[in-house]
């Protein structure tokens, strides 16, 4: 009776366990600007690229040199949407295929046919960070570190005075850590980077600092410089900057995994606010880049099945990341406006 009672007990708290283990209590959302679904999925391009550094003969080794976090930890533990070529799908819904509408379609669920210019004013959508900042569990742990400063229009900070760091700004806080005071320093002694922009990296590492030292438990981060080497029309910097966001990434998740705070209950989503045009047309997107509302989507956390690289038909858009986002912390999201359905897929196992 008491071995029988004990097995009981054991089954009730490995149940338990496994349970606590699959909830997702923090989430980190990233965007890479401008980042195309062929550089993710195939790897260097065989008809731009110019050095040998991403260079294997196959695409599955190419795709892997260019961003092994993705096809190692990603591919192995989470999931990866938009391979065309297997017929899975994710794009804007959004007519215009550049920066400002992709993000604001991303963070607020909607596509709004008013929100058509990156010079557009504070943004009148609400965004699924507002929301969960609203919350009374995740107010004041929302928090946004961008390298393009749009992102305060975007997410409307004067509005909900949330903490969106942007380029030349710093992190005033009194309880910063040395690290934060010496970043802070860093971005006023650093050469001068591309227009309303800083360089991904201190981006990355003011957010990686204030992870450390703030335990915030929704991150959003916006990486740009694939869409600034892109615009340049430099190949090879635009690979290098694909890889080091993903090596940043890694970085990111290792520091989550060894801080109990944050281990075994925080999901991750990676998304571009836009493709590229093809060919010739790779440095360039808007209409008149023709494939420039491809993208794609990968998601790694608790609770997320785990799929890899998804390879049956599918069509995700942009716009149900918000919800997506907001279903895994067990949210469902309200805003002034409708909100794209969020996709099962990423938080139902089949
Ligand atoms: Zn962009």
């Amino acid at each position: 009776m008491k071995i029988r009672l004990l097995v009981f007990l054991l089954l009730l708290s490995l149940g338990g366990f496994a349970q606590q283990q699959d909830k997702v209590e923090n989430i980190i959302l990233i965007s890479i600007d401008g980042l195309r679904w062929q550089e993710v999925f195939k790897g260097a391009d065989s008809l731009l690229i110019e050095n040998k550094k991403f260079w294997v003969d196959t695409e599955a080794e190419r795709r892997e040199k260019l961003m092994p976090f993705f096809w190692n930890t990603i591919a192995s533990k989470g999931q990866l949407y938009g391979n065309r070529a297997l017929g899975n799908k994710v794009d804007v819904k959004n007519e215009y295929w550049f920066s400002y509408p992709g993000r604001s379609e991303t963070l607020c669920g909607y596509y709004d046919p008013k929100v058509n210019s990156n010079e557009y004013p504070n943004n009148p959508n609400e965004n699924v960070l507002e929301f969960f900042n609203k919350h009374q569990d995740y107010h004041g742990k929302v928090v946004t570190f961008a390298s393009w400063d749009a992102l305060g229009r975007i997410l409307n900070r004067d509005r909900n005075g949330m903490l969106v760091n942007l380029p030349g700004e710093d992190v005033l806080d009194k309880n910063n850590s040395e690290a934060q005071h010496l970043i802070n320093e860093l971005q006023h002694l650093i050469p001068d980077h591309f227009h309303e922009c800083r360089p991904d990296e201190l981006t990355f590492m003011m957010t990686k600092a204030y992870i450390q030292n703030h335990h915030p438990k929704v991150v959003h981060i916006d990486f740009g410089d694939t869409d600034n080497y892109g615009h340049s029309g430099e190949y090879a910097k635009y690979l290098s900057a694909a890889n080091r966001i993903d090596k940043m990434i890694s970085n990111l998740w290792n520091t989550l995994q060894n801080d109990p705070f944050y281990k075994d209950k925080t999901a991750i989503l990676v998304y571009p606010d836009h493709g590229r045009g093809t060919g010739d047309k790779w440095t360039d997107h808007g209409t008149g880049a023709p494939h420039s509302n491809e993208t794609w989507l990968v998601a790694l956390g608790p609770g997320i099945p785990t799929l890899g690289e998804v390879a049956v038909e599918g069509q995700i858009y942009q716009d149900q990341i918000a919800q997506t986002a907001a279903h895994l912390l067990g949210m469902t999201f309200k805003a002034n406006h409708p909100v794209g359905a969020s996709i099962e897929s990423v938080y139902v196992a089949k």
